[in-house]
């Protein structure tokens, strides 16, 4: 039995079952490649969901980690840290908002999101107590906490978990005018992925975030961006609402502000909203923690000083052309912006990502048909005319 096949067996002996991953057991990467267990290379076209837009143990980020690991790690927030200072200011500054506040995972984010929309309802637009309504759109994907898959529109998602949280509408996306119907006098906040990724990479209409950012602002309801997978370079703008040249009032950060490192996500927005918290009203012990902080910084340095938005906008338009270029009979639509990008297939996708591995480039299906590209955002062209190669290979008519 070779090593990867024993690591796999034990992997499913002993863990839940609530994954289907590609029989491939990482053991080592490097910038945009990683080996697995016999020593096998491959090209990442996935970037861990987006989280990997500086791409694997980058030096910078490991010197940072290395570094801070010898200060200090963990204060929790009874405590100040040297740490967190800067990173509000970093991300402030990014996002152009007055006030951050951190956490971990994206799903915590959300739920960030969702308590602070809620009580600024309550307090500012005197919303009866318990009332409070988000309008969320139809195959959202903002997590797996009992929140977020209270927001969803899959069935699978919820199955078995309920009851779940009350006060949700769920409209169709990319369309405003739902938007508009949806409102009522409870309506505190509108949710949306200004590119839907778990979805399919799922593009809306031109000029539909200025319509919600118009919507929203006549009916004094806060627009709230998950930007956890589209933002931070990876659709060749800084945030995927820059597209539109819109600004919502909370940005919702994950994945990439970790650099692939540690997970810390953030919410940002103006103290108007993220005002309504005061002491003991949220927290989280490793929320703001030094290290991921420390980490988080440098991340966005990077992004900065290798002018990786850049590189994702130009080279993303390059690798889209390529393959609109493709003709296979099973290809139904290749869409994206930057360096996400989808590629619609009248078929299951699962096969072609089991083809491209065996040779040698990483990629998963999402929405069962759709192949999902996604590389981490420092690939090169060459790297990509590489992958080019391969899904040629596997996807010529
Ligand atoms: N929101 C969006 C748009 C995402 O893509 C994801 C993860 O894929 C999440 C939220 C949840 O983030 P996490 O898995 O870190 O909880």
């Amino acid at each position: 039995m070779s090593k990867s096949t024993e690591i796999i067996k034990k992997t499913e002996q002993y863990g839940a079952n609530n994954y289907h991953p590609l029989p491939i057991v990482i053991s080592k990467a490097k910038g945009v490649w990683v080996w697995d267990a016999e020593g096998n290379r491959y090209l990442d076209m996935l970037s861990a969901y987006s989280a990997l837009n500086q791409g694997h143990c980058h030096p910078k980020l490991i010197q940072t980690l290395k570094d801070q690991a010898e200060r200090v790690t963990l204060t929790s927030r009874a405590f100040h840290n040297d740490q967190l200072a800067p990173f509000y200011e970093k991300v402030a500054s990014l996002t152009n908002k007055e006030m951050i506040l951190p956490m971990n995972t994206g799903a915590e984010a959300v739920e960030t999101a969702l308590k602070a929309a809620r009580r600024w309802g309550y307090e500012n637009k005197k919303i009866v107590t318990n009332k409070a309504e988000i309008i969320v759109c139809s195959n959202n994907f903002h997590g797996r906490t009992l929140a977020a898959v209270s927001l969803s529109s899959s069935e699978e998602y919820k199955r078995g978990f309920g009851p779940l949280l009350p006060g949700i509408k769920v409209i169709p996306y990319g369309d405003a005018e739902a938007l508009k119907e949806a409102i009522s006098e409870y309506t505190v906040a509108f949710l949306v992925e200004p590119i839907q990724g778990e979805a399919g990479i799922l593009i809306p209409p031109n000029g539909y975030l200025q319509q919600v950012r118009d919507i929203c602002t006549d009916n004094t309801i806060l627009f709230i961006a998950d930007e956890i997978q589209a933002g931070l370079g990876r659709t060749g703008k800084w945030f995927a609402c820059d597209h539109e040249n819109v600004e919502p009032d909370m940005y919702i950060l994950g994945k990439a502000l970790g650099g692939g490192i540690l997970p810390i996500s953030a919410v940002a927005a103006n103290k108007d909203v993220l005002g309504v918290f005061e002491p003991g009203s949220h927290g989280s012990t490793f929320g703001g923690n030094p290290l991921a902080c420390a980490v988080s910084v440098a991340a966005l340095e990077i992004l900065e000083e290798e002018a990786l938005v850049k590189n994702a906008q130009e080279l993303g338009d390059y690798f889209i052309n390529e393959l609109k270029a493709l003709t296979h009979p099973s290809i139904k639509e290749v869409r994206g912006r930057g360096l996400f990008i989808g590629i619609e297939l009248t078929e299951s996708a699962r096969p072609y990502c089991e083809q491209l591995k065996e040779r040698g480039l990483l990629c998963k299906e999402t929405h069962e048909n759709v192949i999902r590209f996604a590389p981490p955002l420092i690939i090169t062209k060459e790297e990509l005319d590489h992958a080019l190669e391969q899904i040629k290979d596997v996807l010529s008519a």
